[in-house]
């Protein structure tokens, strides 16, 4: 048998660091093992998904040295490896399922989904809805056939008794039965939810080992009897412990940055990265903290990895990358390697139209567009000062513009123009001065070329991260503020578009 293994990203954002934590584990366990290591672009969520977002993450993944051998851009046996190119696939095994009786058409309702839940909650069930639950009368279900009411697919769920299933790290797990409930897996609009199209393309692909976050663990039962209902093997299930931010809590963009284009703009080198994430719930066997990925496959063992939830600390990351950039970069290799990641053309390219008009000679450029070169800025308190915004102004703005940024999707600066200029009318500011805060997080001055179209070069990591790094330096909002600002920005984000 041949080991083949798979990560499998949704391209709704940018690429997360968690993606290339699974994918680093899922492409050791394949090298390790002679095998071959999948990239499947699971992107049946139309509504979420990108070509930019996708193009972002095998840039991303490429850029940290991985290799896969089939993939969207590397065609093999089991293509297409996009799963919206594959949906005849999807319909197909629903039928069959269909036809077998394993799966339902439901014409349930969302209000009438509500409903079934409240029930049940309030009898103190289980939320979880049954076959029992979700039936119609013969005659209703023909009056919406006939209406051409719309109907998603549902699996047959036992309704009671216990689903066992085995995980390499954490041994047999147990999930009541009366805790699953009758999955969705053909949505009304005749797309696959990711349950269905997993479990038929992990066949179809032949993976053999199933590496993925813990997030998926409560999916296994239902994929397993998938897996009985088609009559397959199920491959090998391994859920990896989460990444964790410093305080425990799940990595989020909310308080960590977790694109992997915020630690190569951040000036980390790809290899240190990869060796960071490795160290993630996982170790040499000498306990060795710096190590390539030809070392670490050689080394790999998955029973080593531990599942504690490990946490991504920057700092640390730092000084490993102080490591790598001090006895693995020659001079010539530091030279060429910075003029990469700084003086490219393509990033110049964006830059200096913007301080072409701001520059005299070439010794004003590095004091105009060091901004754009630096992570975060030393800046005071007393930079903040601005004769029409008292201090509570300014750290509200700071506050708003970050929350307002957390949920921002197009990251453009006519968006982000139009964005700040409607938060700061609800809040009652002039656009120029609800800006002079973001100037001062974004470039350290006011005198500077626009903020929005810094922004834009920066980034959504880097522009949330100097944001939260300014509104530390200015004070945050109290815990009772917090509550009282968080409401309040609720109302007024109603106005954003
Ligand atoms: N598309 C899922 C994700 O975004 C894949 C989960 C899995 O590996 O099964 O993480």
């Amino acid at each position: 048998m041949t080991v083949r293994t798979r990560i499998a990203p949704s391209p709704t954002g940018d690429p997360h660091v968690g993606t290339a934590y699974i994918a680093l584990f899922n492409l050791a366990f394949a090298r390790q093992h002679g095998g071959e290591f999948i990239l499947r672009i699971e992107d049946t969520d139309q509504t979420r998904s990108t070509p930019e977002s996708e193009q972002a993450i095998l840039d991303s993944l490429r850029w940290l040295g991985m290799d896969w051998d089939e993939g969207p851009d590397k065609p093999g046996p089991h293509g297409p490896y996009r799963q919206s190119e594959r949906s005849e696939i999807y319909q197909k095994y629903t039928q069959q399922l269909l036809d077998e009786g394993k799966a339902f058409k439901c014409y349930r309702t969302a209000e009438e989904l509500d409903e079934l839940r409240n029930q049940r909650r309030e009898q103190g069930l289980q939320t979880a809805l049954k076959q029992s639950d979700l039936a119609l009368p013969a005659e209703e279900v023909s009056a919406r056939e006939a209406a051409n009411a719309p109907y998603v697919v549902r699996m047959q769920v036992p309704e009671e008794g216990v689903c066992v299933f085995d995980d390499l790290l954490r041994g047999t797990i147990e999930v009541e039965w009366s805790q699953v409930d009758c999955q969705i897996l053909m949505k009304s609009d005749g797309m696959p939810t990711y349950h269905l199209a997993n479990v038929v393309d992990d066949h179809l692909m032949e993976i053999t080992h199933v590496l993925r976050g813990e997030e998926w663990i409560s999916s296994a039962p239902k994929h397993q009897l998938l897996y009985k209902y088609f009559g397959w093997e199920m491959p090998a299930l391994c859920h990896m412990p989460l990444l964790r931010n410093p305080d425990k809590s799940k990595l989020s963009k909310r308080k960590n940055p977790t694109s992997i284009i915020y630690y190569q703009r951040m000036g980390y080198l790809a290899d240190a990265l990869l060796n960071y994430l490795a160290r993630m719930g996982w170790s040499m066997p000498d306990e060795r903290e710096k190590f390539s990925l030809e070392e670490m496959i050689a080394n790999f063992d998955i029973s080593r990895v531990s599942l504690g939830g490990p946490i991504f600390d920057q700092e640390k990351l730092s000084w490993l990358n102080g490591m790598w950039i001090r006895e693995d970069l020659s001079d010539e290799q530091f030279a060429q390697q910075f003029q990469q990641w700084a003086l490219n053309p393509e990033y110049l390219m964006q830059i200096i139209p913007l301080i072409k008009p701001r520059v005299e000679k070439f010794t004003d450029v590095a004091p105009v567009a060091g901004f754009l070169m630096s992570g975060m800025l030393s800046i005071t308190e007393e930079d903040f000062a601005h004769k029409s915004l008292e201090r509570d102004d300014v750290r509200k703005i700071l506050q708003y513009a970050s929350w307002m940024l957390d949920s921002e999707q197009q990251w453009n600066k006519d968006r982000l123009f139009s964005q700040c200029k409607t938060l700061g009318d609800a809040m009652g500011f002039k656009v120029r001065d609800f800006l002079y805060p973001l100037f001062i997080a974004i470039a350290g001055t006011s005198a500077s070329v626009s903020v929005v179209d810094s922004m834009q070069i920066l980034g959504p990591d880097m522009s949330r991260a100097r944001i939260r790094h300014a509104l530390n330096t200015v004070g945050g909002p109290s815990k009772k503020e917090a509550k009282r600002w968080e409401k309040e920005y609720r109302e007024l984000a109603k106005s954003l578009g």
